[in-house]
């Protein structure tokens, strides 16, 4: 077997071509690294996003420009939330972090908040390291760190991710809080927000989970998370533990995976380049020698989901229908090859797919009633 084109310093250069000459790498964030979690299986994702590529620009050159992002309303709004929950000293954040998750400790007065500013993302990771050894040395104490930096090796480059606030317990646990906007209701939340901020809160535990492996003993860091959200209409935070077991293990698989960035460069044309500045048209094809897993979840996820649906629905692929009628289709992965294995022209009877499609389509036909087309 011939050996990878490309390796280690090889690939970084590679993936900088992939970018184009003089394009920066644009850095991948927490919620970047949780949406490619919600994807797995997307090879174009996993490439942009492991060469550093601004998806936004790229989808603005394609033609068809990203909906996805916050408003600054919904940041500005966000971002005077979570100062009125870390106001003095984050005493409200940290009964909440009491209330909800260690109610046997003492509860939390005069904690430790430790200034946390320093040079560049490795200088501030770097303080932070050091914030977190000397909290969970200091026994018996709650200590607060605001906007802590985390590095996360991804595809053999860190990312450099920014919690809204980790919490060390006295017992020298570590423990993520995610303050998020939109609203806790009579204690609960829309589920598809809380699953997104807990996807983004494990790609947090698995950053933290690096710093804690460097200290001896290592220190736990806790699965379960802390939502602080407003309480129903008001602006009074309220909060909920939320388990992101599942959710860390999904993403650390998928992390792995990503250093097979490597695969999916070696099996690109050369020359291939997703730079902003190409003709539509080369960009296009660079983009389309990739291939994609487009699912409608994209369209809240990642900032190429218009031209993927569109692609996606041209091809007359079933994805475009939704995972779960994906996953009940079997083998018949378009549109057509599902209508002629419903009016038996093809397929296999015995293939509970085909089956069911044909037993629909004489429904169908019945409560229409027409004749229903001959299975064969
Ligand atoms: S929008 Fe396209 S590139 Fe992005 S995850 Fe979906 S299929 Fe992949």
């Amino acid at each position: 077997m011939p050996p990878p084109r490309t390796q280690g310093k090889a690939l970084r250069q590679r993936l900088a071509e992939l970018r184009g000459p003089g394009v920066p790498a644009k850095a991948l964030d927490a919620r970047a690294l949780a949406a490619l979690a919600a994807n797995p299986g997307c090879s174009r994702r996993a490439i942009l996003d492991g060469a550093g590529v601004n998806k936004a620009a790229l989808a603005g050159a394609l033609g068809s420009p990203s909906a996805f992002g916050q408003s600054q309303f919904a940041l500005t709004r966000g971002n005077a939330f979570e100062a009125k929950v870390k106001a003095d000293g984050g005493a409200e954040l940290l009964r909440l972090v009491h209330e909800k998750l260690d109610r046997g400790a003492e509860p939390p007065a005069g904690a430790s908040v430790p200034d946390l500013s320093a040079a560049g993302p490795e200088g501030r990771a770097a303080r932070t390291a050091l914030a977190l050894r000397e909290a969970t040395a200091a026994a018996g104490t709650w200590t607060l760190l605001d906007h802590p930096m985390l590095a996360l090796d991804v595809a053999g480059s860190p990312a450099f991710l920014e919690p809204d606030a980790v919490v060390v317990h006295p017992d020298g646990r570590w423990t993520v809080v995610e303050i998020k906007s939109f609203p806790m209701l009579d204690g609960s939340a829309d589920p598809a927000k809380v699953g997104a901020a807990a996807r983004q809160a494990a790609v947090y535990v698995l950053a933290l989970e690096e710093v804690a492996a460097r200290l001896d003993p290592a220190p736990v860091v806790r699965h379960r998370v802390l939502l602080v959200c407003p309480k129903d209409f008001s602006n009074l935070p309220t909060a909920s533990a939320v388990d992101v077991r599942k959710q860390r293990a999904v993403t650390g698989r998928q992390l792995a995976r990503l250093t097979r960035v490597q695969d999916i460069a070696d099996a690109l044309p050369e020359g291939t380049c997703f730079s902003p500045e190409l003709p539509t048209a080369e960009l296009t094809s660079a983009v389309e020698s990739v291939p994609a897993t487009y699912a409608p979840e994209c369209l809240s996820a990642c900032e190429l989901a218009f031209h993927c649906r569109t692609r996606s629905r041209e091809a007359g692929a079933v994805t475009a229908l939704g995972r779960s009628v994906r996953a009940e289709l079997g083998g018949l992965t378009t549109v057509e090859d599902v209508l002629a294995a419903a009016r038996g022209e093809t397929g296999d009877p015995e293939d509970p797919a085909v089956a069911a499609l044909r037993r629909a389509a004489r429904l169908r036909a019945e409560a229409l009633g027409q004749e229903a087309a001959p299975c064969r």
